[in-house]
């Protein structure tokens, strides 16, 4: 491991996929080029006659090099280890606050967190639903250089209501429109890059089977959010799994869907009219819904509704992919058996359960997933002018996406990591790969 982002690098010998597709909808990719580097960017892309004097060399010997990954959907405070017991989130919290050096403790989680997302090829995350400040201050401290970690877009603590989705743990409770406006600001104030709100309840707080995405927010609150975020010029992603929720978000002027619904034409028409966008999350839908049930650990009300989530997102996934509408994709890390090591099997689901080409999905995961966190002129593409954020591996990730589970080199912002190793879950680990390769755990 080591820290050189100042030096000047060529990076030869490698197949490049930049990021983009082509108007036939395929990744562009590049035969051996000569990819330079210097100073965190990416400053020219040459062939072999390239002049490499200066430069220090790294021979991909065959290898492939993608732009680093981004990660619209990340918790840092939860490794996605599931729990022996079910644990209420609030009480979670408020032990962490009342034991002493306890936010400390909570700090290096999340720390570790953004280290491993960083390890396992993701150079961008985004943040949506944090404790306190610490999403902010930890991409500060990456920034500065005082960790290793991936460029952090922070949301920090969420707005939610009383017995909503997170309500007192990882968001704030909201009793009035003026209220979701005033946490807006706060939130803004202590340091974050976007605003999330908890518009709908989700799979673990739900009480009627079948209603996993009950609206709970009202939609004047929605309102107030988003207007004191725009003013701010912050953008809004929210947590919709309901069909009423997602509407609610849309014709309230929320940019982002997280999760999603299962769609209809008014739906459509709304994404459509509003140009908001989709952030899919297949990984945390499909242990409640697919495992059995002494894996999960889900009641039976969790699995039914865990299976409406997952029929929701598949659809709307399938949907905006035939209508044009812009869609990325997230993992929902911290959710039981979502590891930050595991962004692979979100790009495996989206092949296996909504069919599109992984030539479309390798695209979300890069250039945009960029786009979508309105930083697409800053990294998610290998081109000259960007920041040199790349993922090395061994086997091509279009032919089987498991081949970015272990990156051979990890390039965040021109510093190198070489063979990155990240600490796995065993038992979650097994689980996961029997499900892929049998279709049961
Ligand atoms: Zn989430």
């Amino acid at each position: 491991m080591k820290r050189n982002e100042n030096r000047k690098y060529a990076y030869i010998n490698g197949t490049v996929y930049t990021g983009r597709l082509n108007d036939a909808g395929r990744m562009e990719k590049l035969v051996r080029p000569v990819i330079l580097t210097e100073e965190g960017r990416i400053t020219a892309i040459g062939d072999r006659h390239t002049d490499l004097f200066g430069y220090e060399i790294v021979d991909l010997e065959g290898r492939w090099m993608m732009p680093g990954l981004i990660n619209l959907h990340v918790h840092l405070p939860a490794s996605g280890k599931p729990k022996a017991r079910p644990e209420d989130p609030k009480e979670t919290v408020r032990k962490i606050r009342r034991i002493p050096g306890g936010m400390t403790m909570a700090r290096r989680i999340c720390e570790e967190a953004a280290k491993t997302e960083l390890f396992s090829g993701v150079t961008t995350i985004r943040t949506v639903g944090g404790l306190d400040d610490l999403d902010s201050r930890i991409r500060d401290r990456i920034q500065r250089g005082k960790l290793e970690g991936p460029r952090i877009l922070a949301g920090n603590m969420a707005v939610s209501v009383p017995g909503g989705h997170m309500a007192g743990s990882l968001a704030y409770e909201a009793l009035s429109a003026e209220d979701a406006r005033r946490f807006t600001g706060m939130i803004a104030e202590s340091g974050a890059d976007l605003i999330k709100l908890m518009i709908t309840g989700g799979v673990l707080d739900a009480e009627k089977e079948g209603e996993p995405g009950v609206l709970r927010m009202p939609p004047d609150y929605v309102r107030a959010a988003c207007e004191e975020a725009h003013r701010r010029g912050l953008p809004v992603s929210a947590h919709v799994e309901s069909p009423e929720g997602v509407k609610t978000a849309l014709r309230n002027g929320v940019d982002t869907i997280e999760h999603g619904a299962m769609p209809d034409e008014e739906m459509m028409a709304l994404f459509r009219e509003t140009g908001a966008s989709f952030v899919t999350t297949i990984s945390p839908a499909v242990p409640y819904a697919l495992f059995d049930r002494s894996v999960s650990r889900a009641t039976r009300t969790q699995q039914v509704n865990g299976r409406v989530v997952l029929e929701g997102c598949i659809a709307l996934t399938r949907a905006c992919a035939e209508n044009g509408i812009r869609m990325g994709l997230g993992t929902d890390t911290g959710c039981p058996f979502v590891t930050h090591y595991g962004i692979w099997r979100e790009l495996a689901h989206l092949r296996n359960f909504c069919g599109l080409e992984p030539d479309r999905i390798l695209h979300m995961a890069t250039l945009g997933n960029a786009e979508i966190a309105g930083i697409g002129d800053l990294t998610g593409s290998i081109e000259t002018g960007k920041a040199a954020d790349m993922v090395i591996t061994s086997a091509d990730p279009l032919r089987d996406f498991r081949a970015l589970g272990d990156p051979a080199l990890v390039v965040s912002r021109g510093e190198l990591f070489d063979h990155p190793k990240v600490k796995r879950f065993k038992v979650v680990e097994e689980v996961l790969d029997r499900f892929m390769e049998q279709g049961r755990a």
